[in-house]
């Protein structure tokens, strides 16, 4: 078999969409039919082109077996495909037993990473292409007599951070090592505006910048928040003692803040989750990211030990827990995938020093907000002790991305259950968070438009 993986359809789509591919096919199949067939009319020829995509397969295989079958040998071997990381970041190392020539490019509908290799005999075990992180499929195989191609599918917009072939210091051989992190769409389309310029200039030295893609997508950029229901599907949250289940909770309540803020029509609102399915802490964030949230707002209705512990708390991001309650509360939230396997890969110093530099400011927004917002709420909505409390979810580490967690009552509690099932405590709710987000909104704009 040529191809690992599945669905020939979409291997054809991928073939279809490498213009170098295009050409290797057309070549290989033209030179089974027929020499003569050079001398036709070119649009006879893009005819054949086509049908050469379609008939990629049965052109490729009989040519591989007669290779193979004159004892032809790749040069290059794949010997392992190692992968490693989270929804937000993820490295791939592939051993080679020599030097591989490497080349690579983007493709978008779903996003993917192809690697262009020359011939190459692949060992991958099957266990280690197993989707994992931000990578959701890995395909291989021949694409042509003398090219074989690497397809990584990823979950969304992604940048390639780094890509290298190293010599193995301690053994034979060689390693690809590259690390991919999860962008944003406009960060995608102007890689992919870039790469095509890139592949102009080479195919014709047409000079030029790559189209402004950020420019004209940044001033587009709408203001955007981004509402994540807590928890959904296998995941079902808290539930209190009457059988009310924290997945509805938030759902149904995330619907109504959403509704209530697309009333300011300069505000872009999203939502995580808008059924009830189930989401990874970290597919969370990577949403938040791709869609470039300038607010993220989780929300959560947790039962808690003491019962009697009740009222909204709004909660941001600390390595150290305010208290023990906050602690707790982190703890339980962070488990909500545990089962799903993270894992993690620790990232060079320089890129955590700029992540630092970066969440400085993102922290301070973020703090900004839940002050606003405990404001917003004090006297209208009913508030637990020392409103504002700190500790270490993973749901509200984007680095970019101002986060807080919002417990918009507890379900151990009955009171609090009662209002959350209250359609005008409710709606005052909404209200007031989605008048603390006017304000943010406010202010963001003008610290913006300041020169
Ligand atoms: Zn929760």
């Amino acid at each position: 078999m040529l191809i690992c993986g599945q669905g020939i359809a979409n291997y054809v789509q991928d073939l279809n969409e490498s213009q170098l591919c295009n050409n290797l096919i057309e070549t290989m199949f033209l030179r089974i039919l027929t020499a003569n067939l050079f001398s036709l009319k070119p649009a006879f020829r893009k005819f054949l082109r086509r049908q050469a995509l379609l008939s990629a397969f049965v052109a490729i295989i009989p040519i591989n077996s007669a290779f193979a079958a004159q004892g032809g040998k790749s040069e290059l071997s794949a010997l392992t495909f190692k992968m490693a990381g989270d929804d937000l970041r993820s490295r791939i190392v592939v051993m080679f037993d020599n030097e591989p020539n490497v080349e690579t490019h983007l493709l978008e509908r779903p996003h993917r990473l192809v690697i262009d290799l020359p011939e190459t005999s692949f060992g991958f075990d099957k266990e280690s292409l197993t989707p994992r992180g931000l990578i959701s499929e890995v395909r291989y195989g021949l694409i042509a007599q003398t090219r074989s191609r690497l397809i990584l599918n990823a979950k969304g917009p992604f940048k390639v951070e780094k890509l290298e072939v190293v010599k193995n210091e301690s053994s034979s051989g060689y390693r690809m090592v590259a690390d991919i992190v999860a962008s944003s769409d406009r960060e995608f389309a102007q890689a992919l505006a870039d790469q095509k310029v890139t592949t102009a200039s080479l195919n014709a030295d047409t000079g030029g910048a790559s189209p402004a893609i950020s420019d004209t997508l940044g001033s587009s950029h709408q203001f955007t928040v981004m509402i994540d229901p807590g928890h959904g599907g296998i995941d079902s949250g808290a539930e209190s003692v009457s059988g009310t289940l924290e997945k509805n909770v938030t759902l149904a309540f995330g619907r109504e803040l959403r509704d209530e803020l697309m009333k300011n029509k300069n505000i872009n609102v999203l939502m995580t989750r808008e059924d009830d399915t189930f989401l990874r802490l970290g597919e969370r964030v990577r949403l938040a990211r791709q869609h470039e949230a300038d607010l993220f707002i989780s929300l959560h209705a947790d039962t808690i030990r003491h019962k009697d512990i009740r009222g909204a708390t709004v909660y941001t991001l600390s390595d150290k827990a305010s208290d023990d309650v906050a602690r707790a509360m982190a703890e339980r939230e962070n488990n909500s995938d545990a089962s799903a396997g993270i894992y993690s890969e620790e990232a060079p110093v320089v890129h955590d020093i700029l992540m630092e530099l970066t969440q400085r400011e993102t922290h301070s927004f973020s703090l900004n907000f839940a002050d606003g917002l405990v404001k917003s709420l004090q006297g209208k909505v009913n508030l637990i002790n020392n409103p504002h409390r700190f500790a270490g979810f993973q749901v509200l580490r984007a680095p970019d991305v101002p986060s807080v967690l919002v417990e918009i009552g507890y379900l151990s509690n009955k009171d609090d259950e009662k209002l959350l099932k209250d359609a005008s405590w409710r709606k005052r709710a909404v209200e007031r968070i989605s008048h603390a987000v006017d304000k943010y909104y406010t202010l963001r704009n003008n610290v913006q438009a300041q020169p």
